[in-house]
């Protein structure tokens, strides 16, 4: 587990600001939601910690550690996106093992970590299957499968229900919420969907146009909004 530390951070595009100013601390185990509308910057902070994007201004710190010119794939971070990305060739199985096969893992300390995580995702029936055999669901989960074996310090989500059913959404939003009972690995979530970030969060950032607008509890957001924006944004406009 550990703690994210964004201190005042600007990220501009040619000469457009996107990110105005960011500056918050995610706590050890919490699951923070960043939440917007469309174009606010959710992705954009997000991909600046996964080291998809460079910093135009400000410091990240994973714990004590600096990560502002730290190659993404040594952040010690994983993500999952609302396209699940799978390699289509492979099986279920061999999807979540991938990343540790290039570790250089052992076949049986390989099949150790891959059966745990499929236990705790229920895919253990589906580990010999193809991703086009599987649900949106199934395959989201399977996403999750090859993020979980990295044990990351932090889980990084964005949007990753998206592209599902409503119904699928509501099953998946109760399956994320055991998965973080159940590893209390530090996540940030990213989403434009009131209710996701309501029912996940313990702290949720609502972000408008660049800006923090309230961080807070659901229930504080919901009962306190901090101005008009979030008030209608939430959708209890005081
Ligand atoms: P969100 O995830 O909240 O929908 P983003 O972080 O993706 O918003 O985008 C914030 C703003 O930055 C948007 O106006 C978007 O068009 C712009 N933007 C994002 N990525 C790029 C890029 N690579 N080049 C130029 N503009 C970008
Ligand atoms: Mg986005």
């Amino acid at each position: 587990m550990a703690k994210v530390i964004f201190k005042n951070i600007k990220k501009s595009f040619d000469d457009v600001e996107v990110v105005k100013h960011f500056d918050f601390t995610v706590e050890d185990g919490e699951f923070v939601v960043f939440l917007g509308p469309s174009g606010c910057g959710k992705s954009t902070t997000l991909r600046m910690l996964a080291g998809l994007e460079s910093i135009s201004s400000g410091d990240i710190y994973i714990d004590e550690r600096l990560i502002n010119k730290v190659d993404a794939k040594d952040r010690d971070l994983a993500m999952v996106f609302q396209s699940y990305a799978l390699y289509p060739h492979m099986t279920v199985y061999e999807n979540i093992a991938f990343a540790l096969k290039l570790k250089g893992m052992t076949k049986k300390d390989i099949d150790v970590e891959v059966l745990k995580a499929a236990n705790i995702l229920e895919l253990e029936p589906l580990l010999n299957r193809k991703p086009k055999e599987l649900s949106g669901g199934q395959r989201q989960r399977v996403a999750m499968g090859r993020a979980m074996v990295r044990t990351p310090k932090v889980f990084l989500f964005d949007e990753p229900l998206s592209n599902l059913d409503a119904k699928l959404r509501g099953v998946m939003r109760e399956e994320m919420k055991v998965l973080h009972r159940k590893l209390q690995t530090t996540t940030i979530y990213v989403t434009h969907d009131q209710i996701e970030a309501m029912t996940l969060a313990d702290r949720i950032v609502i972000l408008n146009d660049g800006y923090i607008a309230q961080v807070g509890t659901p229930t504080e957001v919901f009962q306190r909004p901090a101005n008009k924006f979030v008030a209608q944004f939430i959708g209890n406009p005081a």
